[in-house]
Order: structure tokens, then C-alpha cells, then sequence
């Protein structure tokens, strides 16, 4: 019956505001929730007679008894919102009969919390959260410890600003560390965390915590014939007035150019401090905006479209005990399958086994994960609900899961070792890391055929590989001829690959692309790399005194002299690298950021430093370029502020040109 599942779902949405907004701790994703509340409004829209006062489709918020109560001069809305292009188009189509070719202002969503600033002659005298719209609670004291909230404007103004209060992402991650060393509840997300640190009773402890806010429309309630006509007007205005506004808002002509806004930004949203869930779609004039009205809870001239969630919520099915290069067991979570940034995931990481205990993640457990830069997702927070605690920790192993040999720890380190160098799962890993991208970049060898390989007995090292034949491939079961010729070709091609990519495919403990990169540059020739003295490792720079250790017991050591050997009867001999054969780009240090049309990054950066100079990752006052490719980030804005040269693609081409390489 329609009215069961109504009921149902007014159940479990009110359930979930609860939690949400009063004890800022939900049980379920923000698409899980949106999903439900869209399923709601449609077959309420189907059914009008079963639309009743207390529906979640017609309120916002929720308002908590902790605070005093304070009634909104003017009622706060939410937003409508949408995952799909489509309906921004029906959207704009639908105010476009009426009001034809009308811009839109674009603005970020920041995923915090709304709030009511009301200035008197330019005095802050009262801020308060956005409630259940109609009241919400009185927290001024607590905001007047946050440092962007102005307390006198630079002009007197009767006054009432929205914003959004929300904490930077480094902030929440910190927080969530030091609550977590403390034994203290963790915060499910910066939205969490923005929203239980200013709705504290001791404003001492919201003055603690890293807080900020964006400013997004103000509403004049004094004489209003300066009053700006326009929401971008509105916005600059509050600008001169000292608030502290978005950067990244746009004036869009149309939804189209509007659309665009939000590809970008669902591509560029990572490298973002603070988290968004969407961009803010608004009409421009204020006058369309007034006829254009509200409906019960929100705007009929704005919409938000919402990213792909970056966050989702599912349950933990079990712990996998991945083997790495090293030897080292890492635990990986297996998920119910759930949709997170558009892609099905059922596995996430979870690093080591002390972050297993720090999380008290039980097999059973409801759990947040998150992609976030990373390509695989990460969990989170797991939800502490009853069923919890009635599950069984999860036990730390004992015994390496691919050899049955017992595991140690490292002086200082947190993972396990397997210490036994036959082990199949080393031995299967150290070879998937030879043929990865980021060493010698084998394609169309995967870890499957690697597994196929080791278990015919085929191989028992990387060396191995290159004594293979076509017809080997072929005997492993579905390969094909065309196959098995690609498989064969791609590691015969490998056999001159830079030096660089030689020493990176090694495996050697701590030396990873960016060192094996300084190894290549020093030394030059393998016979070089291979002789060098403890003192030669000391002294470079970007390699520490423990890296330099493990480089030196890995070159005397007699098994590596014995694969050298091999390597050499094989005919593997890597490219000679004196990459700094030019030293035009000498002293000058370049970062890379957005995507580059005629070559990668990496590319970028091996032609860098071929030139002499050096790449580095972040944009700081020593940075002499940085290189702005499409959909270019926060390193940009970082490059603009502290004034460092900006070349796009082109000058940059330009400035490599006729360059004795
Ligand atoms: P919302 O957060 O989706 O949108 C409205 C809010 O957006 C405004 O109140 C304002 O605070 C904010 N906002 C941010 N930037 C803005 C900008 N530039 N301009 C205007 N507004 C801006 O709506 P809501 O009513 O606060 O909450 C509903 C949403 O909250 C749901 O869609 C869901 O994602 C989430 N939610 C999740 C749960 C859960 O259990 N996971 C429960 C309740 C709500």
C-alpha cells in the first residue's frame, strides 16, 4: 500500500533528521537520505491527499532543546535538489516561460551548517542557527568566536546575512585524531564536526575548534534604496562590508554555461579545503526571485545540483589480509557493494591493523567510507549503534595468510611483517609492483596473470619474466595468441626502460618514483648506481640517512648481485639516464596542477628535469612557476596569492623550445 510505504519512509526520514541535526552523528549517507526524501515527494505528488503537516517534504531542520529558542524575523528554506543535469534544465525551462534569458549565480554548496547573522547599524547582535526554519537556536556567543564572522562591519548597515559555518577538511581529519587519542566520540564528516562544535553550551570549547564561514545572501532590513539588485550584487556588497564571500562564484548567462560550472567543479572539488556537495544554482535578479516565490520549504528560484556522493555508507562484510612487496599485512575492508563518486566499490582501505583497533570496526558494522583524492575509498567512522557493541572485535593475525609464518613487527612501525622471502604473496607482490605503472609499466600484465604464472610455476621472480615465450602464455587457460604476443612484447619492450623506472621496479624498501628519480639522476648507468658508496648515498639530497641504509644493504647484498647477473644474461640493460642534460631550468622549481593537453604531467616533469630544474607539489614563496593546465585547482589559487608566475601549457612550451636537451 502507497500509504504504508509513505509512513515508512516519514518514519525513517525523521529518524534520520534527528540524528542529524540534533545529535550530529547520522546513520545513513546524504544520497541514501536524498534517495528516500525524492522517493517521498513523488508519491506524495501522486497522491496530494496523503500529504500531511508533519511530512519531512514540508519542514527544514530540526531545532535541538540545548539552546534558547529564537523565532527568525525572516523564515530560512532549504534547497531543492538534484543529482541529474536534466532536471536543472527543467528547472530553468520552467522560469524561462515566464522570465526569459535569465542569468543564474553559481556558488559552491558548503556542506556545514546554515546560520542568521543580524548587524544593527553595522553591530553584530545576534546569530542563529537555521533550526527548523521557522526558530532556530540562539548561539551568538559561540559564533563571535569565529574570526571571519565580522563584528562591525566596515560600513553601518541594518542588516541579515546567511552563511554556511563549516570546518576545513585538515581540521576535521585533525580533530577527529586528537577525539580518537582522547577516546572520544569522532565526527562522521567536517559537516559533523562544524555543526556539534558551534552548537556547544561552552563557547570556550567552539573558540577551540577551527571554524570558518562563507557568506551567501544578505537581506536588507533597514532603508533599502542602496539595496543591490541582483544576488551578485548582493554578494559583492557583502564583500566591501568585510564577509568573508566564496571565491569561486560564477555569473552564468544560462543553465547551460551553469551545467559547465558544475562538471568543472565536480572535478576540482577535491583539492578544496572544505567540503562541498554541490554548486547553488540562483536566479540573478532579485525582482524575478521575489515574484518567483517559495514553496513550503524552499525557493522556487534556486536549486542545488549535488556531486556523486564522495562519501556513502554501507557494511563492513569482512577483513581481507593483503601482502605487500615488503612483506607487510595490511587489512582490507570488504564492503557491500555501494555507489560512492559514481563508480561501485566493495573494497576500501584501512591501512594497518592499529587503525582497525582505533576505529573498532566489527565485521557486521555499519561504516562511512570516503573517496576522496585517493583512488581507493577509505573508511571513515563507523556507526557505534547497539549491534555494535554485541559483535566481536576484530583479532589482530598471527600468521601470514599466504604462508602460514608467524608475523612480526618492525622497531617503529605500525604494520605486520611476513618474514619469509619464498612466501608466495611477496613473492607474487613483488612482481605485480615490477610490472605496475609507476615502475616498469608492463601493460596487459595484471595481477591475475601474474597469480596464473606463479601457481604453473612459471615464475618465482620478476626476472623470470623476461624468459618467458609467447607459447608459455598461451598455455595459461583463455589466453589467446594475439594476448599472449602483447604480454610478451610489452616485457621484451621494457628491457631499455629508463633507469629511473628500473631502480623504482626494484622494490627496495622506501624507494619509491620520487627517489628512484633522484637515484637515476645522480648515478646515471646501473654500473654506477650499483657501486655507489655509503658516503654517496648519504649526501643526496631528498634521501634520508634510513632510506640511504636500505639502498646501500640492497646493493651489497649477494641475491642482488645474482639477479644483476641474470638481468645482464638476459639482455635487460636500462637506458642510461644523465637526465640533467641540459641545466637551462637550473634553480628553478615548477608545479604542476590541472590537466596539460599535448603531454602528462609526468611528462611535464621528466622534461623539467632533463632541463636541470625540479618539480615539487605544493606551491610555496620558493616556487619560481607553476604550470596551470585545464581545471586547474587550489594550487592555482595558492600561485595567485602569493603571486608566483603562472604559464599556461603554451608558455611553457615555449619557454622549453630550442633547448639544447
Ligand atoms: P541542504 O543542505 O541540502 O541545502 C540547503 C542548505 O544549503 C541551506 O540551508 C544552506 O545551509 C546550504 N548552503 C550551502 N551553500 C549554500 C549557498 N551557496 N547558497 C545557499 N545555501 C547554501 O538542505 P538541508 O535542508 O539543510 O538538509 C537536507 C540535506 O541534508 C539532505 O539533502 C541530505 O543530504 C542531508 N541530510 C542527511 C541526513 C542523513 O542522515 N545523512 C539527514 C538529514 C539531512
Amino acid at each position: 500500500m502507497v500509504i504504508d510505504r509513505i509512513n515508512f519512509l516519514k518514519d525513517e526520514i525523521n529518524r534520520a533528521n534527528y540524528l542529524y541535526y540534533v545529535e550530529d552523528d547520522p546513520s545513513i549517507s546524504d544520497f541514501d537520505y536524498d534517495k528516500m526524501f525524492a522517493e517521498l515527494k513523488q508519491l506524495e505528488s501522486e497522491h496530494p491527499e496523503l500529504v500531511t503537516p508533519d511530512s519531512p517534504t514540508q519542514r527544514v531542520g530540526s531545532v535541538s532543546e540545548k539552546f534558547f529558542p529564537y523565532k527568525h524575523k525572516y523564515r530560512l528554506y532549504s534547497l531543492d535538489n538534484t543529482y541529474k543535469y536534466s532536471d536543472l534544465k527543467d528547472w530553468y525551462k520552467k522560469i524561462d516561460k515566464d522570465y526569459p534569458n535569465q542569468e543564474v549565480v553559481c556558488e559552491l554548496k558548503i556542506d556545514g551548517l546554515a546560520i542568521a547573522l543580524t548587524y544593527e547599524n553595522g553591530i553584530l547582535v545576534r546569530g542563529v542557527t537555521r533550526g527548523d526554519g521557522i526558530t532556530g537556536e540562539d548561539i551568538t556567543n559561540n559564533l563571535k568566536t569565529i574570526k571571519t564572522i565580522p563584528l562591525k562591519l566596515f560600513e553601518p548597515a541594518d542588516i541579515e546575512v546567511r552563511g554556511e559555518i563549516f570546518m576545513p577538511k585538515s581540521s576535521f581529519e585533525k580533530l577527529n585524531e586528537e577525539n580518537s587519542a582522547n577516546g572520544e566520540r569522532l565526527f562522521a564528516n567536517p559537516r559533523n564536526a562544524a555543526s556539534g562544535s558551534i552548537r556547544q553550551l561552552d563557547s570556550t570549547i567552539t573558540a577551540k575548534r577551527d571554524l570558518s564561514m562563507f557568506c551567501y545572501t544578505a537581506i536588507f532590513t533597514g532603508q533599502s534604496e542602496n539595496a543591490p539588485k541582483t544576488h551578485f550584487e548582493n554578494l559583492m556588497y557583502l564583500k566591501k562590508l568585510g564577509f568573508n564571500t566564496n571565491p569561486n562564484i560564477k555569473l552564468c548567462k544560462n543553465i547551460d554555461e551553469a551545467i559547465k560550472y558544475c562538471e568543472e567543479w565536480d572535478k576540482k572539488r577535491f583539492e578544496l579545503d572544505y567540503a562541498t556537495d554541490g554548486v547553488v544554482i540562483k536566479i540573478n535578479d532579485l525582482a524575478v526571485q521575489q515574484e518567483l516565490g517559495f514553496t513550503a520549504r524552499a525557493p522556487k528560484w534556486a536549486t542545488a545540483f549535488k556531486f556523486p556522493p564522495e562519501e556513502a555508507c554501507t557494511t563492513l562484510t569482512g577483513i581481507e589480509q593483503s601482502i605487500g612487496k615488503t612483506g607487510a599485512i595490511t587489512p582490507v575492508a570488504l564492503l557491500e557493494p555501494v555507489n560512492l563518486c559514481g563508480s561501485t566499490i566493495s573494497r576500501a582501505n584501512i591501512y594497518n591493523f592499529d587503525e582497525v583497533r582505533r576505529l573498532d570496526v566489527r565485521i557486521g558494522d555499519k561504516v562511512f567510507i570516503k573517496k576522496a583524492a585517493e583512488i581507493i575509498p577509505k573508511i571513515v567512522s563507523v556507526v557505534r549503534d547497539e549491534e555494535h557493541f554485541n559483535r566481536k572485535p576484530i583479532e589482530i593475525p598471527k600468521l601470514c595468510p599466504s604462508c602460514g609464518s608467524v608475523l612480526h613487527p618492525h622497531p617503529g612501525e605500525v604494520n605486520l611483517y611476513c618474514e619469509n622471502p619464498e612466501c608466495p604473496g611477496i613473492v607474487c607482490a613483488k612482481i605485480e609492483y615490477w610490472v605496475s605503472k609507476e615502475a616498469m609499466n608492463l601493460e596487459n600484465i595484471g595481477p591475475a596473470i601474474i597469480k596464473l604464472l606463479y601457481d604453473k610455476g612459471y615464475v618465482k621472480s620478476f626476472v623470470d619474466l623476461y624468459k618467458l615465450s609467447t607459447e608459455d602464455f598461451m598455455k595459461l587457460p583463455s589466453i589467446k595468441e594475439k594476448s599472449a604476443s602483447n604480454m610478451y612484447n610489452s616485457i621484451q619492450n621494457s628491457k631499455n626502460n629508463p633507469l629511473s623506472r628500473f631502480i623504482c621496479a626494484l622494490g627496495i624498501r622506501n624507494v619509491g618514483k620520487e627517489t628512484a628519480n633522484i637515484l637515476a639522476e645522480e648515478f646515471g648507468t646501473l654500473e654506477n648506481f650499483l657501486n655507489a658508496s655509503p658516503e654517496d648515498l648519504y649526501r643526496l639530497e631528498g634521501v634520508g640517512d634510513v632510506t640511504a641504509d636500505e639502498i646501500y644493504k640492497f646493493i651489497t647484498d649477494s641475491k642482488t648481485k645474482e639477479m644483476i647477473e641474470d638481468f645482464k644474461q638476459l639482455g635487460i640493460n636500462p637506458a642510461a639516464q644523465n637526465l640533467n642534460t641540459s641545466s637551462e631550468l637550473k634553480g628553478l622549481t615548477f608545479v604542476l596542477t590541472g590537466t596539460l593537453q599535448n603531454m602528462t604531467r609526468d611528462e611535464a616533469s621528466e622534461l623539467i628535469r632533463k632541463m636541470g630544474g625540479k618539480t615539487a607539489s605544493s606551491v610555496s614563496k620558493n616556487t619560481s612557476y607553476v604550470i596551470a593546465g585545464e581545471n586547474a585547482g587550489s594550487k592555482l589559487d595558492k600561485a595567485q596569492k602569493l603571486g608566483v608566475i603562472i604559464l599556461n601549457e603554451n608558455e611553457f612550451l615555449k619557454m622549453t623550445e630550442g633547448k639544447n636537451i
